[in-house]
């Protein structure tokens, strides 16, 4: 790991190199490039690059960076450790699955990038999607899959040509996002496998939520997983800049249970594990409350019908 060049990013959106203002210094070393740091849900820990806001079109990012081949190693080695989550994730992102109606959707094929265990893929064929597929880069995670999605699973990252053209009415992305190291080419790969007329439906980190603003560097979403951090501006016009039209870009409440708020925290880890501890065994840990948490959703469409 010690022979890691990190590389200098451009603005995803203006193509900019350098035309940037520092927002923090980068905090690791390069003993952090390691799977358990880039595995899905760790305990956050604030290990961040350094960090970057575009003076011309103020997209944050992370610059410099580990090169994407090292990132894809990582992704693939990483460990899937949420299980605890996944009944309130299941209920947050259906509830905005079940909102796409809205706008439209159409019910008969269903791509999620970075599904993980595919514990979604079960939520979204419950809610009469007829056919659903997903893509995720940590074969651990893969390997948890039941038996009614596991096939329907690639261990890989989404790219062009993984699909075909025109496939999928729906393409759902949850706390992905942020993670992609070039997020154009990854858009043009969901637009080409959309058919007309259907829809992207992401969930991620919104950096300029009153959370993010209060805890500043301390907040969990500056992390070293994050390549890029969106806001609901930032995610439109980037979203746009690939063809797509932009049907809502807003707040997200998400369903959480108090031992998991209190994980956010950023206190000393030891009286913080004490706590964790104890929330585990009563029952007070397991309350749960829809807050809106630093996160926002955004849906855009394939121009056509
Ligand atoms: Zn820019």
């Amino acid at each position: 790991m010690h022979s890691v060049e990190l590389r200098n990013t451009r603005c995803a959106l203006c193509g900019t190199e350098g035309n940037a203002a520092e927002l923090y210094p980068a905090n690791f070393d390069l003993e952090a490039l390691n799977p358990a740091v880039f595995s899905a849900r760790r305990l956050p820990d604030r290990v961040h690059y350094r960090l970057v806001k575009c003076n011309a079109c103020g997209l944050v990012r992370s610059d410099p960076v580990a090169p994407p081949e090292l990132l894809a190693q990582l992704y693939h080695q990483s460990t899937f450790t949420y299980t605890d989550e996944v009944a309130d994730l299941k209920r947050t992102y259906g509830r905005y699955l079940a909102r796409l109606d809205r706008y439209g959707a159409r019910k008969d094929a269903l791509l999620e990038i970075g599904c993980g265990n595919g514990f979604f893929l079960q939520q979204a064929l419950a809610q009469g999607y007829r056919s659903v597929r997903g893509v995720e880069p940590s074969r651990a995670a893969v390997s948890q899959a039941a038996p009614e999605v596991r096939d329907s699973i690639v261990c890989d990252l989404m790219r062009s040509g993984l699909f075909g053209p025109a496939e999928f009415d729906v393409i759902c992305l949850f706390q992905v996002f942020d993670h992609v190291p070039d997020p154009g080419p990854l858009l043009d790969a969901c637009f080409t496998a959309l058919r007309p007329g259907g829809l992207v439906l992401s969930l991620n980190h919104n950096v300029t939520a009153v959370s993010a603003r209060l805890l500043g560097e301390r907040s969990p979403i500056i992390d070293i997983e994050h390549t890029y951090l969106y806001s609901p501006a930032t995610m439109r016009r980037i979203f746009a800049a690939h063809g797509f039209r932009i049907r809502k870009a807003g707040s997200v409440r998400n369903q959480y249970s108090l031992r998991y708020l209190f994980r956010l925290l950023p206190l000393p880890a030891g009286p913080k594990r004490a706590v964790l501890d104890w929330l585990q065994r009563h029952s007070i840990g397991r309350v749960r409350l829809w807050v809106p948490l630093g996160n926002l959703h955004l849906v855009a469409q394939k121009p056509g019908v």
